[in-house]
């Protein structure tokens, strides 16, 4: 990530903690930076773990408390496939393509697909003072297919027992 990216990414991150009245901590700065070495997407336990080989103490709880910030910031963004969220750096946000989730709510997988129609949509509503940035993301919760097939059969098996 060149010198320029990381310097709008840390801009961006104070503001946002400016806006919601959020000290600017040297340890949310440190977790930042830390976010901002790993290239690719990573979990929350491998941020975890570079924090911890990094120069600076920081505690679990303040990993963990500092990553919604990251993500509200926009300067992270979840990242989910199957079961596993992990997050990545947002450093091209123009490029950023609407996504729709799709979460099952019985196996809890998450099958995200690009939505490019989304942008249209969002583009049409008033948000009074607030400036929507390039990220969007919906999320919609329902029954997967494998779970939907599972759900018949046991029910089907459940019918040809009493009949
Ligand atoms: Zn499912």
């Amino acid at each position: 990530m060149d010198e320029k990216t990381r310097t709008n990414l840390r801009r961006q991150f104070a503001t946002h903690l400016e806006r919601c009245g959020k000290r600017h901590t040297p340890e949310r700065f440190f977790i930042l930076d830390t976010a901002l070495e790993i290239r690719g997407r990573f979990t929350a336990d491998d941020l975890l773990r570079r924090a911890a080989d990094g120069t600076m103490q920081v505690s679990r709880a303040t990993v963990f408390n500092t990553l919604p910030l990251l993500l509200d910031s926009g300067v992270l963004r979840r990242s989910s496939n199957h079961r596993k969220v992990d997050y990545e750096v947002v450093s091209t946000p123009a490029k950023a393509e609407p996504r729709q989730n799709l979460v099952c709510t019985i196996c809890g997988s998450i099958h995200r697909r690009k939505a490019s129609s989304l942008r249209d949509w969002v583009s049409s509503q008033s948000y009074g003072d607030f400036a929507p940035g390039e990220s969007i993301e919906i999320f919609v919760y329902g029954e997967c297919g494998r779970c939907r097939r599972t759900r018949r059969r046991l029910s089907q098996e459940k019918n040809r027992k009493i009949t």
